[in-house]
């Protein structure tokens, strides 16, 4: 598979985001930029990350308006609607990077570890917990002295959520990476496979 074009586009975000992290954006995103990109738009990828308000991928990555697609849910779980909005942009966007962006400090992956912990939890949060009970329960299991039971979560969570897009023929073609979002620093580290 050639991947060429989203190895490329990778690099540019994570370019995107050494201008962020050096407080040099290059991108306003005032009005004017807004009506340049109206008549059309040829986003080069899509950030699929968490739903958190400190999450701004646009920002993050320094991209102006039509750059970026931008799918959000919580803890990043790759629900049928998420999954064919990311179908929809390899097919009709022909988009062919797809980054999977985690955030250390999740709530929602705190809330999965806390009700797998205590065993109860609101039940309005049942969906979510059900859907990231098994890293949460995984991270746990491997608690250790070495690492932050959350932010261990949150990598299998985005492990696995790179795992489930990439297996699916939907998607074939596209190159689904994952990576993770320091909030206190605003640097995205890519996260490695296993
Ligand atoms: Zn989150």
């Amino acid at each position: 598979m050639d991947h060429h074009r989203a190895a490329s586009t990778l690099k540019d975000l994570l370019e995107g985001n050494g201008r962020f992290v050096a407080g040099k954006p290059r991108y306003a995103r005032d009005i004017t930029s807004a009506r340049e990109a109206a008549p059309g738009q040829e986003p080069a990828a899509v950030v699929f990350t968490c739903i958190d308000s400190r999450v701004t991928a646009e920002s993050v990555f320094d991209c102006d308006f039509g750059q970026l697609l931008v799918v959000r849910t919580a803890g990043h779980v790759p629900d049928r609607a998420a999954v064919g909005s990311l179908e929809f942009s390899a097919a009709v966007l022909n988009v062919s990077l797809v980054v999977v962006l985690g955030h250390e400090r999740c709530g929602a992956i705190q809330a999965a570890l806390q009700a797998v912990e205590s065993d109860e939890h609101d039940p309005r949060a049942d969906y979510l917990v059900e859907q990231l009970w098994q890293p949460a329960s995984q991270a746990l299991s491997e608690a250790g002295e070495d690492h932050d039971t959350a932010s261990h979560a949150l990598r299998l969570q985005v492990r696995r959520t790179v795992a489930d897009l990439s297996r699916r023929s939907s998607l074939e073609g596209v190159l689904v990476v994952g990576a993770v979002y320091d909030l206190d620093t605003g640097v995205v580290s890519l996260v490695d496979e296993n």
